[in-house]
């Protein structure tokens, strides 16, 4: 009821207040990489939000009124898709009553619709998997090779609803095009010089195997029995002796994510826990290359030990 109360509120003064003529469009992203790349697209002409923060598991977002008025002052929402925001989001788009991010409008981007997706499932899947995601696995934001279709995609989209920048978002595209190119190509070269033993790691959830693909690296395991699904003492157990019984000394796991178990296993195997950021902090004006050298810079230290 109380949560009802506020989102009247919101929806009253959303109404009361004149929507003011917008110099330049507003996005809203629902996660820090894609708000990142939507502002180095974007740059001057459009101010770009966050939905989601970016410590907080982009699978479970608090739907907060905040972001319902965000929502309705925006000319396009930039959404992950493969059902990772399936949990909050489309309530909250329903909430903002703001009928240009309705779902086929071109004021509704999928980027998941650009991108070559790895882990799409080929049986039948139910609850009792876990949070399985139909289309394939949805977190592919960690992959700067799948960032260029992405970043091409909002720009054409920018262009589409503001054909008066399209030149400067074309060169945008293309400037940030070569930066993603440049570092695909220095790491990738910079982990293929490590021993294949040493490119082995466990992972916490089921979040980096677009980085593995990559970079040339096996996981072994995850601490997760399921996505989404906490371990049991059983379950930690049996990673114990994989990494055992492969040599593994390397575990990564997203910043949002518990860390009793990841630690446990690092100990008793006198390994190291990776504590990667689950994307960039564009809120604290982070952008996105910065967040993929954090997340490299942090694996190749663990796995070069
Ligand atoms: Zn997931």
């Amino acid at each position: 009821m109380r949560k009802l109360t506020c989102t009247l509120l919101v929806l009253a003064a959303v109404a009361a207040a004149p929507r003011a003529e917008a110099a330049h469009l507003k996005v809203a992203a629902t996660l820090g990489d894609l708000a990142a790349i939507t502002h180095a697209i974007g740059g001057e002409h459009v101010t770009v939000d966050c939905l989601a923060p970016p410590t907080v598991d982009p699978h479970y977002v608090d739907p907060r009124p905040s972001l319902i008025l965000l929502l309705s002052k925006a000319d396009l929402l930039v959404v992950n898709g493969l059902d990772l925001e399936a949990a909050w989001l489309h309530p909250l788009i329903n909430n903002s009553r703001n009928a240009d991010l309705q779902i086929g409008s071109n004021g509704y981007l999928d980027v998941s619709a650009f991108v070559e997706r790895l882990q799409i499932p080929t049986m039948r899947i139910d609850r009792s998997m876990g949070d399985i995601h139909p289309g394939g696995n949805p977190h592919f934001t960690f992959d700067p090779r799948r960032a260029k279709p992405i970043a091409a995609g909002i720009a054409a989209r920018l262009a589409l609803l503001d054909p008066e920048h399209a030149a400067a978002f074309q060169e945008n595209l293309a400037a940030f095009t070569k930066q993603l190119d440049h570092l695909i190509t220095v790491e990738h070269e910079r982990f293929a010089k490590l021993p294949a033993e040493q490119r082995k790691v466990v992972v916490y959830h089921q979040s980096l195997i677009y980085v593995w693909d990559w970079l040339g690296i096996e996981q072994v395991a995850t601490v997760e029995p399921k996505p989404g699904i906490p371990p049991t003492p059983g379950d930690v157990a049996k990673v114990l002796r994989l990494m055992k019984a492969t040599g593994t000394h390397v575990l990564v796991q997203e910043d949002f994510y518990q860390r009793g178990p990841s630690q446990t296993l690092a100990q008793l195997t006198k390994g190291t826990l990776v504590v990667v950021p689950g994307t960039t902090r564009y809120p604290d004006g982070q952008d996105y290359l910065q967040h993929i050298h954090e997340v490299t810079d942090a694996l190749y230290a663990a796995l070069a030990k």
